[in-house]
């Protein structure tokens, strides 16, 4: 509380300092076009420190006070808070493909965002920040197609925990500062890239502790996890993930990945979803019903 305040009283300073450098500013300029254009120049700078100032103020401006000395209970998949299901009864499934970028995660499945396309089959993208970070054409191009929800899977691809608990030998977060850096790091690199903020967010393993989804919703995101595994983090065979897929639900979320193209997704999704059209299912994105 006592670092907020200080930060508050820091803003409070830099934007009285700026009021005082635009006063000196209305002082009489000499009247050419290069006076102008310096003018307009030191306008412009102006600006954009006020925005940047503005921005980092957004981004610090979460209380993780009252989060600071819980315990949490829970650490799974389903902790309290996760939506695992679309609220409804409608024979509609919602795909979701995550993007996880590192060393063994940074492919392209190109055959199963073509198959996506020319099927027009929409589906939730999950995409991390290092999957961003070495294809950013490949973001803006998914993102500016209607058929695609563009979401964030976070920055460092770790889980989402206050204590530093792991999962699959993977060492989460350690603290609720932690966990707003995991969340807001790729939500920023997604907001600059593509003009839009994702409202949904998926861990990497997809595992938390319920004081980390309370935080992840104190930012104003959903945490969205799936009730039907897709590919077992495209480790499923062709057969595995069709079968996997016909397990769905009315109102089923299903976690699948479009990072490993070698991987048995793109076929065994084609195959999945000719079947489960054929069975009166159609497939949504996950911002058209409310979470469960
Ligand atoms: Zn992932």
């Amino acid at each position: 509380m006592r670092l907020f305040a200080v930060f508050l009283i820091l803003v409070t300073f830099v934007t009285a300092c700026q009021t005082a450098f635009e006063t000196e500013e209305t002082s009489p300029q000499p009247v050419d076009d290069e006076g102008t254009q310096e003018r307009d120049e030191e306008a412009s700078n102006e600006l954009r420190e006020r925005d940047e100032v503005q921005e980092e103020e957004e981004l610090l401006d979460v209380d993780l006070t009252s989060f600071a000395n819980r315990q949490p209970n829970q650490w799974a998949e389903t902790v309290s808070g996760v939506k695992t299901r679309l609220h409804t009864d409608e024979k509609v499934i919602a795909l979701t493909f995550d993007a996880c970028g590192g060393p063994y995660g940074n492919g392209y499945d190109e055959e199963l965002i073509t198959f996506l396309q020319t099927e027009q089959i929409p589906a939730t993208l999950f995409f991390n920040e290092r999957w961003i970070l070495e294809h950013e054409d490949l973001l803006l191009e998914l993102a500016s197609d209607p058929l695609f929800q563009i979401e964030n899977h976070g920055t460092a691809h770790v889980p989402l925990s206050v204590t530093g608990h792991s999962a699959w030998g993977i060492k989460g977060t350690s603290s609720p500062e932690e966990v707003v850096d995991e969340v807001l790091g790729n939500q920023e690199t997604i907001k600059r890239l593509t003009g839009q903020a994702p409202t949904m967010f998926r861990s990497g393993t997809a595992f938390y502790d319920e004081i980390a989804v309370e935080i992840v919703n104190e930012l104003g995101l959903e945490v969205v996890n799936f009730n039907v595994l897709g590919d077992a983090g495209a480790t499923f065979s062709v057969e595995q993930v069709h079968r996997a897929l016909l397990g769905a639900k009315s109102g089923s979320i299903v976690l699948l990945h479009m990072n490993q193209p070698s991987s048995g997704t793109a076929e065994g999704v084609k195959k999945a979803v000719y079947d489960l059209r054929e069975m009166g299912f159609s497939f949504v994105l996950l911002e058209d019903y409310e979470l469960e």
